[in-house]
Protein backbone atom coordinates (compact mmCIF):
# COMPACT_ATOMS: atom_id res chain seq x y z
CA UNK A 1 0.00 0.00 0.00
CA UNK A 2 0.68 3.94 -0.63
CA UNK A 3 -0.89 6.49 0.52
CA UNK A 4 -0.19 10.12 0.00
CA UNK A 5 -0.42 12.89 3.24
CA UNK A 6 -1.33 15.83 0.71
CA UNK A 7 -1.00 18.25 3.24
CA UNK A 8 0.78 18.49 6.74
CA UNK A 9 3.16 20.85 8.54
CA UNK A 10 5.89 18.74 9.66
CA UNK A 11 7.93 22.22 9.79
CA UNK A 12 4.93 22.80 12.77
CA UNK A 13 7.03 23.94 16.05
CA UNK A 14 5.20 20.86 17.83
CA UNK A 15 7.54 18.43 15.46
CA UNK A 16 10.71 20.48 16.42
CA UNK A 17 13.28 18.14 16.13
CA UNK A 18 11.29 14.74 16.27
CA UNK A 19 10.66 15.29 12.65
CA UNK A 20 12.98 12.21 11.63
CA UNK A 21 10.91 9.81 13.49
CA UNK A 22 7.48 11.67 12.74
CA UNK A 23 8.23 10.51 9.32
CA UNK A 24 9.30 7.43 10.29
CA UNK A 25 6.25 6.45 12.28
CA UNK A 26 4.20 7.56 8.69
CA UNK A 27 6.41 5.61 6.67
CA UNK A 28 5.80 2.13 8.98
CA UNK A 29 1.96 3.10 8.53
CA UNK A 30 2.44 3.12 4.13
CA UNK A 31 2.36 6.53 4.76
CA UNK A 32 5.29 7.14 1.98
CA UNK A 33 5.18 10.34 0.45
CA UNK A 34 4.21 13.84 2.40
CA UNK A 35 3.77 17.33 1.02
CA UNK A 36 4.80 20.03 3.54
CA UNK A 37 2.77 23.56 2.29
CA UNK A 38 4.15 26.84 3.51
CA UNK A 39 2.75 29.35 4.95
CA UNK A 40 5.11 32.51 4.84
CA UNK A 41 8.03 33.69 3.54
CA UNK A 42 9.17 32.54 6.97
CA UNK A 43 8.97 29.58 6.66
CA UNK A 44 10.13 28.94 2.78
CA UNK A 45 13.50 27.52 3.76
CA UNK A 46 12.20 25.15 6.62
CA UNK A 47 9.69 23.11 4.26
CA UNK A 48 12.40 23.09 1.58
CA UNK A 49 15.23 21.96 3.72
CA UNK A 50 12.82 19.54 5.40
CA UNK A 51 11.84 17.98 2.13
CA UNK A 52 16.01 17.68 0.90
CA UNK A 53 16.26 15.82 4.01
CA UNK A 54 13.61 13.28 3.96
CA UNK A 55 12.96 11.62 0.60
CA UNK A 56 9.50 10.97 1.83
CA UNK A 57 8.33 14.06 1.70
CA UNK A 58 7.70 17.36 -1.11
CA UNK A 59 7.30 20.74 -0.22
CA UNK A 60 4.75 23.68 -1.88
CA UNK A 61 5.75 27.15 -1.34
CA UNK A 62 3.20 30.04 -1.03
CA UNK A 63 1.69 32.50 1.73
CA UNK A 64 -1.18 31.93 3.24
CA UNK A 65 -4.54 34.29 3.55
CA UNK A 66 -3.92 34.15 7.18
CA UNK A 67 -0.08 35.21 6.84
CA UNK A 68 -0.86 38.62 4.54
CA UNK A 69 -0.40 40.94 7.62
CA UNK A 70 2.99 40.24 7.53
CA UNK A 71 3.80 39.54 4.15
CA UNK A 72 4.93 42.12 1.77
CA UNK A 73 5.10 42.79 -2.19
CA UNK A 74 9.07 41.61 -1.49
CA UNK A 75 7.98 38.14 -0.36
CA UNK A 76 5.76 37.71 -3.53
CA UNK A 77 9.06 38.52 -5.50
CA UNK A 78 10.98 36.12 -3.49
CA UNK A 79 8.80 33.58 -4.08
CA UNK A 80 9.11 34.01 -7.59
CA UNK A 81 12.76 34.02 -7.45
CA UNK A 82 12.93 30.80 -5.09
CA UNK A 83 10.50 29.11 -7.24
CA UNK A 84 13.07 29.11 -10.60
CA UNK A 85 15.90 28.34 -7.97
CA UNK A 86 14.10 25.57 -6.97
CA UNK A 87 12.75 24.06 -10.06
CA UNK A 88 16.60 24.79 -11.41
CA UNK A 89 18.45 22.70 -8.67
CA UNK A 90 15.54 19.98 -8.73
CA UNK A 91 14.58 20.61 -5.38
CA UNK A 92 10.84 18.33 -4.74
CA UNK A 93 9.04 21.53 -5.28
CA UNK A 94 5.09 20.25 -6.19
CA UNK A 95 2.74 23.60 -6.00
CA UNK A 96 2.40 26.79 -5.22
CA UNK A 97 0.42 26.69 -1.90
CA UNK A 98 -1.05 26.95 0.49
CA UNK A 99 -2.84 30.14 -1.06
CA UNK A 100 -6.42 31.22 -0.89
CA UNK A 101 -9.01 33.23 1.02
CA UNK A 102 -10.15 32.74 4.87
CA UNK A 103 -12.88 35.59 5.69
CA UNK A 104 -13.67 32.92 8.57
CA UNK A 105 -10.91 34.42 10.72
CA UNK A 106 -11.59 38.25 11.57
CA UNK A 107 -9.21 40.54 11.29
CA UNK A 108 -8.12 39.97 8.63
CA UNK A 109 -8.39 42.46 5.22
CA UNK A 110 -9.85 40.92 2.63
CA UNK A 111 -8.57 43.05 -0.39
CA UNK A 112 -5.35 42.02 0.76
CA UNK A 113 -6.20 38.66 1.11
CA UNK A 114 -7.26 38.93 -2.26
CA UNK A 115 -4.75 40.98 -3.64
CA UNK A 116 -1.86 37.80 -2.57
CA UNK A 117 -4.01 35.56 -3.77
CA UNK A 118 -4.46 36.64 -7.23
CA UNK A 119 -1.20 37.51 -7.81
CA UNK A 120 -0.27 33.79 -6.34
CA UNK A 121 -2.59 32.37 -9.14
CA UNK A 122 -0.70 34.13 -11.68
CA UNK A 123 2.45 32.88 -10.36
CA UNK A 124 1.11 29.43 -10.74
CA UNK A 125 0.31 29.82 -14.02
CA UNK A 126 3.58 31.65 -14.93
CA UNK A 127 5.18 28.72 -13.64
CA UNK A 128 2.36 25.88 -14.68
CA UNK A 129 2.79 24.58 -11.17
CA UNK A 130 -0.95 23.59 -9.57
CA UNK A 131 -2.36 24.96 -6.16
CA UNK A 132 -2.49 24.06 -2.84
CA UNK A 133 -5.80 25.92 -1.83
CA UNK A 134 -6.89 26.82 1.67
CA UNK A 135 -10.52 28.05 2.37
CA UNK A 136 -12.69 29.03 4.86
CA UNK A 137 -15.76 30.80 4.43
CA UNK A 138 -15.27 32.09 0.91
CA UNK A 139 -15.36 29.02 -1.20
CA UNK A 140 -17.51 30.92 -3.88
CA UNK A 141 -14.86 34.02 -4.07
CA UNK A 142 -12.37 31.67 -4.57
CA UNK A 143 -13.97 29.82 -7.05
CA UNK A 144 -15.08 33.07 -8.97
CA UNK A 145 -10.92 33.76 -8.98
CA UNK A 146 -10.07 30.74 -10.22
CA UNK A 147 -12.44 31.11 -13.25
CA UNK A 148 -9.78 34.13 -14.35
CA UNK A 149 -7.10 32.21 -14.77
CA UNK A 150 -5.75 29.17 -16.76
CA UNK A 151 -4.41 26.63 -14.02
CA UNK A 152 -3.31 23.51 -13.77
CA UNK A 153 -5.87 22.71 -11.29
CA UNK A 154 -4.60 21.46 -7.75
CA UNK A 155 -6.49 20.52 -4.79
CA UNK A 156 -8.78 22.56 -2.00
CA UNK A 157 -7.43 21.38 1.03
CA UNK A 158 -10.03 20.11 3.90
CA UNK A 159 -12.96 20.41 1.73
CA UNK A 160 -16.20 22.03 3.65
CA UNK A 161 -18.13 23.27 1.46
CA UNK A 162 -21.33 22.06 -0.42
CA UNK A 163 -21.73 19.41 -3.22
CA UNK A 164 -22.41 22.28 -5.70
CA UNK A 165 -19.64 23.77 -5.01
CA UNK A 166 -17.66 20.63 -4.89
CA UNK A 167 -18.59 19.92 -8.31
CA UNK A 168 -17.66 23.38 -9.15
CA UNK A 169 -14.17 22.59 -8.03
CA UNK A 170 -13.96 19.22 -9.92
CA UNK A 171 -15.35 21.27 -13.13
CA UNK A 172 -11.77 23.40 -12.85
CA UNK A 173 -9.96 20.50 -12.57
CA UNK A 174 -9.15 20.32 -8.64
CA UNK A 175 -9.04 17.32 -5.96
CA UNK A 176 -10.46 17.86 -2.71
CA UNK A 177 -8.97 16.98 0.44
CA UNK A 178 -10.34 14.98 2.89
CA UNK A 179 -9.16 13.70 6.79
CA UNK A 180 -9.68 14.22 10.38
CA UNK A 181 -13.19 16.00 10.16
CA UNK A 182 -14.68 13.07 8.39
CA UNK A 183 -13.43 11.35 11.31
CA UNK A 184 -16.17 12.18 13.72
CA UNK A 185 -19.73 10.75 13.58
CA UNK A 186 -21.24 13.48 13.97
CA UNK A 187 -19.81 15.32 11.05
CA UNK A 188 -23.08 14.59 8.52
CA UNK A 189 -21.94 17.27 6.05
CA UNK A 190 -18.57 15.99 5.24
CA UNK A 191 -19.34 12.74 5.60
CA UNK A 192 -22.12 12.71 3.01
CA UNK A 193 -19.58 14.36 0.52
CA UNK A 194 -16.89 11.99 1.54
CA UNK A 195 -19.19 9.03 0.51
CA UNK A 196 -20.89 10.74 -2.51
CA UNK A 197 -18.21 12.46 -4.46
CA UNK A 198 -16.76 10.46 -7.16
CA UNK A 199 -13.73 8.88 -5.50
CA UNK A 200 -11.46 9.93 -8.09
CA UNK A 201 -11.92 13.58 -6.95
CA UNK A 202 -11.03 12.89 -3.36
CA UNK A 203 -7.29 12.88 -2.45
CA UNK A 204 -6.11 11.96 1.55
CA UNK A 205 -4.36 14.78 4.23
CA UNK A 206 -4.27 15.04 7.57
CA UNK A 207 -3.39 18.48 8.07
CA UNK A 208 -1.10 17.32 10.91
CA UNK A 209 -0.77 19.24 13.42
CA UNK A 210 -4.43 20.27 13.15
CA UNK A 211 -7.72 19.03 12.59
CA UNK A 212 -6.83 16.00 15.14
CA UNK A 213 -8.83 13.05 13.98
CA UNK A 214 -11.70 11.47 16.21
CA UNK A 215 -9.14 9.11 18.18
CA UNK A 216 -6.22 11.33 18.86
CA UNK A 217 -6.58 13.22 22.29
CA UNK A 218 -6.49 17.00 22.73
CA UNK A 219 -3.34 16.61 24.19
CA UNK A 220 -1.53 15.02 21.52
CA UNK A 221 -0.65 16.80 18.27
CA UNK A 222 -2.02 14.93 14.88
CA UNK A 223 0.56 13.50 12.69
CA UNK A 224 1.18 11.64 9.05
CA UNK A 225 1.01 8.44 10.46
CA UNK A 226 -2.55 8.77 11.29
CA UNK A 227 -3.71 8.91 7.36
CA UNK A 228 -3.71 5.18 7.33
CA UNK A 229 -6.44 5.08 9.88
CA UNK A 230 -8.06 8.15 8.08
CA UNK A 231 -8.00 5.82 4.86
CA UNK A 232 -9.88 3.09 6.79
CA UNK A 233 -12.44 5.73 7.64
CA UNK A 234 -12.76 6.45 4.05
CA UNK A 235 -13.20 3.12 3.57
CA UNK A 236 -16.01 2.34 5.69
CA UNK A 237 -18.01 5.14 4.59
CA UNK A 238 -17.36 4.62 1.08
CA UNK A 239 -18.18 0.52 1.44
CA UNK A 240 -14.88 -0.57 0.20
CA UNK A 241 -11.52 -1.76 1.50
CA UNK A 242 -8.81 0.41 2.06
CA UNK A 243 -6.11 -1.07 -0.56
CA UNK A 244 -8.78 0.85 -2.97
CA UNK A 245 -8.98 3.53 -1.26
CA UNK A 246 -5.14 4.07 -1.17
CA UNK A 247 -5.04 2.94 -5.00
CA UNK A 248 -7.40 5.45 -6.29
CA UNK A 249 -6.53 8.05 -3.74
CA UNK A 250 -2.55 7.92 -4.45
CA UNK A 251 -3.30 8.10 -8.44
CA UNK A 252 -5.30 10.91 -7.71
CA UNK A 253 -2.55 13.06 -5.67
CA UNK A 254 -0.05 12.08 -8.43
CA UNK A 255 -2.19 13.00 -11.44
CA UNK A 256 -2.77 16.22 -9.91
CA UNK A 257 0.55 16.94 -8.24
CA UNK A 258 2.43 15.48 -11.14
CA UNK A 259 5.70 16.54 -9.97
CA UNK A 260 5.26 13.84 -7.27
CA UNK A 261 4.98 11.05 -9.31
CA UNK A 262 8.68 11.96 -10.56
CA UNK A 263 9.84 11.63 -7.36
CA UNK A 264 8.82 7.72 -7.82
CA UNK A 265 9.47 4.99 -9.42
CA UNK A 266 5.89 3.45 -10.88
CA UNK A 267 7.19 0.03 -8.93
CA UNK A 268 7.42 1.72 -5.71
CA UNK A 269 4.12 3.09 -5.74
CA UNK A 270 2.58 -0.45 -6.46
CA UNK A 271 4.03 -1.83 -3.98
ZN1 LIG B 1 -2.39 23.90 6.04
Amino acid sequence: MFLIDTHCHLDAPEFKGNQKECVERAVAKEVKMMVIPSVCEDNFSSVIELSQSNRHCAFALGIHPLYVNQSSVDDLNHLKDLILVCQKEAKPLVALGEIGLDYYVKGIDQQKQVFYFTQQLEIACQNQLPVILHVRGAIDDVIKHLRQYPLNGGIAHAFNGSLQQAKQLIDLGFKLGFGGAMTYTRAHKIRSLAKTLPLESIVLETDAPDIRPSWVPKTTPNEPSNLKEIAKNLAVIRGINISQVADITTKNALEILPLLAKLFTPSEVLL
